[in-house]
């Protein structure tokens, strides 16, 4: 993709802080922290969302954090880090290149969990709950 800020990255045509490449991963520091050593782990290939991935560089991509989360958090000795996909426009995803976010957490500093997000549904009905778990297993 031509006009794809982060296929760009990938072919060395903007620069970045990469710290990761194998043969369908690639991992780079971000440009706009939300904390020191806050990473992106991309696909190689160019694909808008998660549901988009092909299950192989779905597998690289997990395997890449795997590897990586560790690395970032030793090296901004961090206590833990929030890893998170914005998965679409709706959940404020702006690059439309799947990307996994690594950012470092540390004691005390107050960010919150991803659950801060969210006011949730209020109660939910156990026909609702069922009905929705069952769509989920039926579907593939
Ligand atoms: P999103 O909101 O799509 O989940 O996150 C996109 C992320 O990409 C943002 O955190 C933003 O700072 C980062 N970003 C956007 N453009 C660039 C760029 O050219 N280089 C780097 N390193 N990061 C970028
Ligand atoms: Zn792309």
């Amino acid at each position: 993709m031509d006009d794809c800020i982060f296929c760009q990255i990938i072919a060395g045509d903007i620069p970045s802080r990469t710290v990761y490449e194998d043969e369908h991963a690639f991992a780079f520091l971000d440009v706009n922290p939300l904390a020191p050593g806050h990473t992106l782990v991309i696909p190689k290939g160019h694909h808008e969302t998660l549901n988009d991935l092909p299950a192989d560089e779905g597998s690289a991509v997990f395997s890449a954090l795997h590897d990586l989360v560790p690395r970032v958090e030793a090296a901004v000795d961090a206590d833990g880090s929030t890893v998170a996909f914005n998965n679409g426009e709706a959940a404020g995803q702006e690059v439309p290149h799947v990307h996994a976010h690594i950012v470092p957490r540390f004691d005390g500093d107050g960010n919150g969990p991803i659950h801060a997000l969210f006011d949730g549904p209020g109660e939910m009905a156990d026909e609702e709950l069922d009905r929705i778990a069952d769509d989920i297993a039926a579907t593939e």
